[in-house]
């Protein structure tokens, strides 16, 4: 089956008790049971919960991975992900990662003895070279936010690959597909181990749940990862469940409507005066342009651009009338944000910089909106400069 097909179906047989096409919200906490350990299946909704259990089929599915796990937020799924390796454990990062992941790492994870090592990962012998004897993981975000860079997954991974054979050590390549979701990307059929999620963005899409997931295809992991998920209990609640699945029944369609918008947006941007860089993976001016083709089977809708200064952003920001200020992306409706101040603002002033966070960088998601509607209203906000 394809994409959208498995995306309507996967995990969604009609409910075995009445028929309905939508997965029932299983609101309880509970389950009854007939006899000492005779059950359905279901204990405890911690545990076990139907809603749950179709999206998470659902989105391996997606990912064309063999277990999912759904958690209460991104970060959440990428904290139980972190688990799975102890404390002298060291991680490779790819440095401007979403800046929740950094401050996870750098704030809490580092306190329990797990080691980062934050490399430029555009270039895979960055990684390579990172390795050390107690390298347990390689955690990478591509695109990255907001600067859209890129990491080539099969390179990262081949590496991954050949050092977990000369340490025999279980080195796992962890890769966040939040940006291009499945649609776009499928990290798992180039060999990475872990895929990550908030599916906050793109897979709910609609702006009106906070989740996360993982999915992946060792055993081992998987019933690890369950473990946590039971034991440390940030799990999905089942109308989240429920929302995110209605989301990714339409993934397919809007996807492609937020990759036509997007490379519009980022034509018309690339061609304004007012506009000094852009940065848009879909661009043949982007420096990993060839990549990006070769990765992605397209280039989504998230784009930044150079304004030159914190006052320009600024006024680029409340020019806008139908570009909604805020935080968060992937959602049908175009946002935009600064990212200095607003999503990279706990990343050290003098990293930002080094990664091209500048005070005058705006990002825009954009969304399945027309396109003609969302590229006047820029317009107008950057001919007030
Ligand atoms: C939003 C985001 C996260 C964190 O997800 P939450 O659902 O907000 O916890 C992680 N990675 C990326 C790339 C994100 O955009």
């Amino acid at each position: 089956m394809k994409f959208s097909t498995i995306a309507i179906h996967a995990g969604q047989e009609p409910d075995p008790t009445t028929g309905a096409v939508s997965v029932p919200i299983y609101q309880t906490s509970t389950y009854a049971q007939e006899s000492i350990g005779k059950h359905k299946g279901f204990e405890y909704a911690r545990t076990q919960n139907p809603t749950r259990l179709a999206l998470e089929r659902n989105l391996a599915a997606l990912e064309g991975g063999r277990f999912c796990y759904a958690f209460a937020s991104g970060m959440a799924a990428i904290n139980a992900v972190m688990t799975l390796l102890k404390a002298g454990d060291h991680v490779i990062v790819s440095d401007n990662t979403y800046g929740g992941t950094f401050r996870l790492f750098d704030k809490v994870l580092k306190n329990f003895g797990l080691e980062f090592s934050y490399v430029d990962a555009r270039e895979p012998q960055a990684v390579e070279d990172a390795f050390n004897h107690n390298t347990r993981m390689v955690f990478i975000e591509t695109p990255t936010n907001p600067v859209m860079s890129l990491v080539d997954i099969e390179a990262v991974s081949e590496i991954t690959r050949r050092h977990k054979d000369s340490f025999s050590c279980g080195a796992r390549l962890v890769v966040d597909n939040t940006f291009m979701s499945p649609y776009f990307q499928r990290p798992l059929e180039l060999k990475a181990d872990i895929v990550v999620h908030s599916t906050t963005k793109y897979l709910n899409g609609h702006s009106d749940s906070v989740g996360g997931a993982c999915v992946l295809n060792d055993e081992g992991d998987a019933r690890a990862l369950q473990f946590i998920q039971n034991a440390a209990g940030a799990i999905l609640s089942p109308m989240d469940s429920w929302l995110v699945m209605r989301g990714t029944k339409t993934l397919a369609v809007r996807m492609r409507q937020h990759d036509e918008n997007g490379r519009l947006v980022a034509q018309f941007l690339s061609e304004h005066p007012k506009v000094e860089k852009i940065y848009y993976p879909g661009l043949k001016s982007h420096p990993q342009y060839e990549l990006a083709r070769r990765q992605m089977s397209g280039f989504g809708g998230m784009l930044s651009f150079e304004t030159g200064s914190l006052e320009r952003a600024r006024r680029v920001l409340e020019g806008v009338r139908l570009c909604t200020l805020g935080e968060s992306l992937g959602g049908v409706e175009s946002l935009v944000s600064h990212p200095a101040t607003m999503t990279h603002a706990s990343v050290p002033a003098d990293e930002r910089d080094r990664l091209g966070i500048t005070e005058g960088l705006v990002r825009v998601s954009v969304g399945i909106e027309d396109a003609e509607d969302i590229i006047a209203d820029l317009d107008s906000a950057l001919n007030s400069l």
